[in-house]
């Protein structure tokens, strides 16, 4: 176990290890938005230090104060203490899910994240509704809703419903006529909304020359659950995924994933989570082996490099947007840039590592004023780069970007670098 995971079942530990230097503070994307001590990493260390000692009840206040962290560990990221702020909150949530319980909207949410067939059904019926409550926008695969609702601002953008899902669009084994084959995990925005995405990486993996599997069976990460303190959706759709990569990884080289956060999910929280389930830590550890972003793979176990440097070169401008779950969790933000950058031009947003403002459910919903906030300077940044495309390898982002920029009137598209990749192949 490394330090760092020992580290976050000690929170008054943690408390007594911040030596208060402030140097999370300029970084910290809640405070940035809400510039109050107790909604800023060292505020939620203090706090969460005297709830474990028994001098903070775990309150309305409280409740909300936790909630209001975007998870987006950038101040993990500059901490000379390397203290995991982010981990200690993501325990505290289910100290307070236990104790205040989940909104019913969230648990019906979480609910179909369970189940495939439940997902499939829910999904197509909000295909064939969404059209009542939402203009489409079928350039960028989104919609903004017609009316104002609890929740759900009047001309908000999200991402629209395609007819049929990734997975159901495509046989389970793509035979590719190659020797070498991989599995992909689409994750739920991938498969129900950005579709093109997974399209487009199974336009690579025919280029390349190999085989793609699509694991027909496998369930949510469960990360929206996790993030809210949702455990036992956790432990259900972390236990079933694990059992079912097992069963197939033997035959394949990789599990590639063209999302961070279901990628570092995978890899990385299933590990944290299971921190009191030795036996499943175990087997979360063995199988991340295989697990990888679709970028990381690619760049470094195939020749798309050389593949696309004998492609003709786009005019087009991107941006790239580094994902928090990407560069800061798993230090994926080169390979990307170096796949992108071989046919199109990049020009660098004043601050790629700041965190988009997606920050989760409940982010997205009873905070979502926040997340607007949060939104803002991302999309002036990307304004201010001229590009035509932005780019990040994280559906997450997507959404929350594609909002930030709407309400912000910036036309610039977003693309994941699977597709650009994608697209340069055709050419
Ligand atoms: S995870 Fe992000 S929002 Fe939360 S305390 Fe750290 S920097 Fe602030
Ligand atoms: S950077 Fe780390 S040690 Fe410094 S105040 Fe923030 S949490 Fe504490």
């Amino acid at each position: 176990m490394s330090k760092k995971l020992e580290d976050i079942f000690s929170f008054d530990e943690i408390a007594d290890d911040c030596v208060k230097c402030g140097k999370c503070i300029p970084v910290c994307t809640i405070h940035n938005v809400n510039a109050d001590e107790v909604t800023s990493p060292r505020g939620f260390i203090d706090l969460l230090g005297a709830y474990k000692r028994g001098n903070l009840e775990l309150d309305k206040t409280a409740k909300d104060i936790f909630e209001s962290c975007f998870l987006c560990t950038n101040c993990v990221d500059v901490c000379p203490k390397s203290l995991p702020t982010d981990m200690i909150i993501e325990q505290a949530r289910a100290d307070i899910a236990q104790k205040f319980g989940i909104a019913w909207y969230k648990r019906a949410f979480f609910l179909l994240l369970r189940h495939r067939w439940l997902n499939d059904l829910a999904f197509k019926l909000g295909w064939v509704f969404q059209t009542c409550g939402f203009k489409i926008r079928a350039d960028i695969d989104s919609m903004n809703s017609r009316f104002s609702i609890p929740m759900l601002k009047a001309d908000r953008l999200l991402p629209s419903l395609r007819k049929k899902s990734f997975l159901n669009s495509h046989p389970e084994h793509i035979d590719n006529g190659a020797k070498r084959k991989v599995a992909i995990f689409i994750g739920c925005l991938g498969n129900y909304n950005y579709k093109d995405v997974g399209d487009s990486l199974l336009e690579i993996l025919e280029a390349l020359e190999i085989d793609a599997f699509l694991a027909k069976q496998q369930k949510c990460c469960s990360a929206p659950a996790y993030f809210t303190g949702d455990f036992n959706t956790v432990d259900h759709n972390a236990k079933f995924n694990i059992e079912y990569f097992e069963s197939f990884a033997k035959d394949v080289e990789a599990i590639i994933v063209p999302e961070a956060t279901c990628s570092a999910m995978l890899k990385i929280d299933y590990e944290h989570y299971f921190h009191d389930q030795p036996e499943w830590q175990a087997r979360a550890k063995a199988i991340k082996e295989k697990i990888f972003m679709a970028t990381e793979w690619l760049q470094h176990h195939t020749h798309l490099e050389q593949l696309l440097a004998s492609k003709q070169k786009d005019t087009k401008i991107v941006t790239y947007h580094d994902p928090c779950h990407a560069r800061k969790m798993q230090g994926i933000y080169q390979e990307p840039r170096n796949l992108i950058s071989k046919n199109y031009n990049i020009v660098e947003m004043s601050d790629p590592n700041a965190c988009c403002g997606f920050g989760g459910v409940t982010m997205q919903s009873e905070k979502f004023h926040f997340a607007e906030a949060a939104g803002r300077p991302k999309a002036a940044m990307i304004k201010n780069t001229g590009a035509e495309i932005v780019s990040a390898e994280c559906s997450a982002c997507r959404m929350q970007i594609n909002n930030s920029m709407h309400g912000a009137d910036v036309e610039t598209v977003f693309k994941n670098p699977i597709e650009l990749i994608a697209e340069a192949l055709r050419k």
